[in-house]
């Protein structure tokens, strides 16, 4: 494996973006503006980044050749989601620094690593047990109590992978309609809001977080963000510290966003972390139009190797995701006064697909 978590770019060098979603072609276009170039490597033909880069490989992650290739033709390889199969990431990682480093995927591909990492760091999460049986489904219902959510270990993106259990639920039912062999069991947290901190951490270890930010959720998918989040300063200071904890405890390099629950406590809203993701995040494009450097940016020069932006927030800044068929009202967001529209070339709308989002800023209140 490529030990060094640390390349030095120059504008003109590409990097690799492995993935072609819309977080891939915003990285693209964030290295554009860099000087950098970007290719992109996905197995979908239609993948929005394609449409913004000279160079695309359009391949199976499992096709050793083309990956072979890919990396060759880049100076630093980095990933717009999470669930790279791992053979994948070894066969890069053999050729080419890949940012952050595949054994980080390790801990946040699999919720209970991730939940046990967290816990081991002192930061509260959810109670929680492993539960690989319908047998173990009913001992941890026993320990833990009902409401509860029992999620899938892997491959949970925005509530898929993941059932409510609520009292008077059949455990044997539940177990059989998750169709999974291994999950976890998650308290109800009876939450007053969710947040979470977008940072960013440089090779050398500098962490720069942005504000913390506030979202809110339709149907399990991120449908509002709003920067800075409605929650007291010290709170906020709280949550950039539990950011910074755990960027540093995986030595990462790059942007990850951690995602928490403000809880009510007898001393005041306490802070659980709920997931931890390690790629930009769609919380943080609010960045895009309210900060002086998006997250994208910051993404890049982490792992170009540059130094970290010191982002400036612009004011107070609301964020819409466009989902479904939400993106066909695209032509009145555009005559909004101080709404920018982000479109991300996808083709039909189809319910819960993210086609674009819109940013507004307004002067800042604090
Ligand atoms: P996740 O896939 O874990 O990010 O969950 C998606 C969404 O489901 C979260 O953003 C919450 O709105 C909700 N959720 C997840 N876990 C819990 C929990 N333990 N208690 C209450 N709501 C939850």
């Amino acid at each position: 494996m490529t030990s060094s978590n640390r390349v030095t770019l120059k504008p003109g060098d590409t990097i690799g973006i492995l993935g072609g979603g819309q977080l891939g072609r915003m990285i693209a276009l964030a290295a554009a503006r860099l000087g950098l170039k970007a290719q992109v490597f996905s197995p979908d033909p239609d993948s929005p980044a394609f449409d913004v880069v000279q160079n695309a490989t359009c391949a199976e992650y499992a096709d050793v050749e083309a990956l072979e290739l890919f990396a060759s033709d880049v100076g630093v390889i980095t990933y717009e989601f999470e669930n790279i199969p791992s053979s994948t990431a070894m066969i890069l990682a053999a050729r080419r620094t890949v940012l952050p480093d595949p054994k980080v995927l390790e801990t946040t591909q699999d919720r209970l690593a991730e939940k046990d990492f967290v816990t081991k760091l002192g930061i509260g999460t959810a109670r929680y047990a492993d539960v690989s049986s319908a047998q173990d489904l009913k001992a941890a219902i026993a320990a833990i109590g009902l409401p509860a959510v029992l999620k899938t270990r892997r491959f949970g993106y925005d509530g898929k992978g993941q059932i409510v259990v609520r009292e008077g639920a059949d455990p044997d039912q539940v177990w059989a309609d998750l169709e999974t062999r291994s999950a976890i069991l998650e308290a109800f947290v009876p939450f007053e809001r969710e947040i979470s901190v977008v940072a960013a951490r440089s090779a050398d270890g500098e962490v720069v977080c942005y504000d913390v930010t506030e979202n809110e959720h339709r149907d399990h998918i991120l449908k509002f963000s709003y920067a800075p989040a409605r929650i007291p300063d010290a709170l906020a200071a709280q949550a950039r510290a539990i950011a910074e904890k755990i960027a540093n405890a995986l030595d990462y390099v790059g942007v990850l966003a951690v995602e928490m629950f403000v809880v009510p406590g007898k001393d005041g809203p306490a802070l659980l972390v709920n997931e931890i993701a390690p790629r930009v995040h769609n919380s943080g494009h609010w960045t895009l139009d309210g900060a002086s450097v998006s997250q994208f940016e910051q993404h890049v020069r982490a792992i170009a190797g540059w130094p970290l932006a010191h982002p400036v927030r612009h004011g107070d800044v609301t964020m819409t995701n466009l989902i479904g068929d939400d993106v066909l009202d695209y032509g009145q967001w555009l005559t909004k006064p101080g709404a920018t529209v982000h479109l991300y070339g996808k083709g039909a709308p189809r319910p819960g697909r993210k086609m674009g989002h819109v940013t507004e800023v307004k002067a800042p209140s604090k």
